[in-house]
């Protein structure tokens, strides 16, 4: 199907779109890659009256390492970017690895760090990667700007913190520290397809390669990516072995009521969140830790 009739109007700074945004209040949708936003128009699911484009805004691209090691994205920063930067590579190996599991690379081309997180499709990466990097979202009105933490921004089925005429403009992975490993996992029924289920973990480590820390979070299986904290609990404070993996993958099961779809049943997502916690911690304490587990 073709869209509805729209204005679109491209906006040459943050102010300007903020401005464009309040005007036309309801009516208004930032246009970020159109990877998401598009197909909706298309399928008659959005009819916004004005799409503000952010494409043309140049304070919302870019990326940078601030003073403490943290990385700063620009909101219009390309998954395409994330999966080829050497930086990227170096600093948050796991987004660098978790982007060639994101749609095609034709969508990675245009899709931002932004839209993903705004559109927060239960079934995204990006707010799974946001949440398990405890991430924080910079977002921006008229007024000023505040910081909201990556669990406290995923509201929901499409949900999000923002507010009314606000935009999400930077998001700041902190730094990492030295022995970090990490692991990710999904399933999905074709390449490049939504995940089924999905986990992404960070396990944090000391010379004795006892653990200080973990992250674990499952996505696709209910409405918003989940932060396990018992599940990692299972780890804190022992030389993670398979005992531990075992334990934390059965605890990340039992924490979640997952969802049913045409997709998948609720017990084939919660055999998946114990299968893919399982592989996705076998991998951090292996393939991608700088000493091997047992
Ligand atoms: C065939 C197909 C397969 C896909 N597979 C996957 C997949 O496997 N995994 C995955 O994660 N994604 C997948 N996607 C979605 C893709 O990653 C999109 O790029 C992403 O969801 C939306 O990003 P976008 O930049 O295109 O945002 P848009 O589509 O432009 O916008 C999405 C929403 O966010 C709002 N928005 C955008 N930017 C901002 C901002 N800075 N501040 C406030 N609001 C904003 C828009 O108004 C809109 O409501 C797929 C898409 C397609 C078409």
């Amino acid at each position: 199907m073709k869209p509805p009739v729209f204005d679109y109007i491209a906006a040459a700074s943050i102010d300007e779109a903020l401005a464009l945004l309040e005007q036309h209040g309801e009516g208004a949708r930032p246009l970020a890659g159109g990877q998401s936003l598009m197909p909706a128009l298309n399928f008659r699911l959005a009819a916004p009256a004005v799409l503000v484009d952010l494409n043309t805004i140049d304070a919302l691209a870019g990326m940078e390492v601030a003073a403490d090691g943290s990385v700063v994205a620009g909101a219009m920063t390309r998954h395409r970017f994330f999966e080829t930067s050497a930086m990227i590579e170096q600093r948050l190996p796991i987004i660098h690895h978790a982007m060639a599991s994101v749609a095609h690379v034709a969508i990675r081309n245009r899709g931002t760090l932004g839209g993903s997180l705004c559109h927060a499709d239960p079934s995204a990466e990006w707010p799974a990667l946001c949440l398990a990097c405890d991430a924080e979202m910079v977002l921006q009105n008229r007024n000023g700007t505040r910081r909201v933490r990556a669990e406290s921004f995923s509201l929901g089925l499409f949900a999000t913190a923002l507010g009314p005429a606000e935009l999400l403009v930077q998001v700041v992975f902190p730094a990492w520290p030295q022995e970090r490993r990490w692991g990710f996992q999904e399933v999905a029924r074709r390449r490049g397809d939504f995940a089924i289920a999905g986990v992404a973990c960070l396990v944090d480590t000391d010379a004795h390669n006892v653990c200080t820390g973990a992250r674990i979070v499952a996505f696709g299986v209910t409405d918003r990516p989940v932060l396990l904290l018992d599940a990692a609990a299972a780890l804190t404070g022992r030389v993670p072995g398979e005992s531990e993996v075992q334990e934390a993958a059965h605890r990340a099961r039992a924490a979640l009521a997952c969802r049913a779809d045409h997709h998948a049943s609720a017990e084939y997502r919660s055999e998946l969140v114990e299968a893919l916690t399982t592989r996705a911690l076998d991998q951090a304490l292996t393939a991608n830790g700088t000493s091997r587990y047992g």
